[in-house]
């Protein structure tokens, strides 16, 4: 159906919603209605809105802005590309795919004391799997790394794993679905 958009008091976007979650905020009187769906409307037995396609909260949620790790966002991140031997792979429409693309741990779990790592580039210790120790690998590379460092393996890679940014994370978003037009005005453009 038609998801919403959600954005943080300070109008940037956060997350998506699907429309009874946005609903629930709306009843909470959590949210602001910024934008609908142009002639659509939610209807129940005893009550009828217009359907939401942009709400904003009324107050500034810090937490928020954080975004959350998963491994389409990794992907994303990555472009859809290995970080070791560049192997890209396409579908049938040309549009980057995920197959037999996996996650690295840089630092092997292996290394690994008391659930973090301490990466190698930068000293920091950081959770095993987080943005900074988890890469874009092809089922071949991270069988021949197995449980090695990049250097121990002779594999050197394109990018330093990052978390992203909250502008990325936005980016990121949105570069993996469809934007309904109602939503272009509250997206950020790349410069
Ligand atoms: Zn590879």
């Amino acid at each position: 159906m038609f998801d919403v958009l959600l954005l943080n008091a300070d109008y940037r976007p956060v997350r998506v919603l699907d429309w009874q979650r946005a609903v629930c905020m709306l009843l909470d009187n959590k949210v602001i209605r910024v934008a609908d769906y142009n002639g659509r409307h939610i209807r129940s037995a005893n009550l009828t809105l217009p359907w939401p396609a942009v709400i904003t909260l009324r107050r500034y949620a810090k937490q928020l802005g954080r975004l959350r790790f998963n491994r389409t966002q990794l992907l994303a991140r990555d472009g859809h590309t290995c970080q070791y031997c560049g192997y890209a792979p396409c579908n049938a429409k040309g549009e980057p795919a995920r197959t037999n693309l996996t996650m690295d741990h840089v630092v092997p779990r292996a290394l690994s004391v008391g659930g973090r790592v301490t990466l190698p580039w930068n000293g920091r210790k950081v959770p095993v799997s987080s943005w900074e120790n988890l890469t874009t690998a092809c089922r071949s590379c991270n069988q021949r790394k197995g449980a090695r460092l990049p250097e121990q393996a002779r594999m050197a890679l394109r990018t330093l794993p990052r978390r992203p940014s909250n502008y990325e994370g936005v980016q990121l978003m949105f570069s993996l679905r469809s934007v309904p037009e109602e939503w272009k005005d509250f997206i950020p453009v790349a410069a």
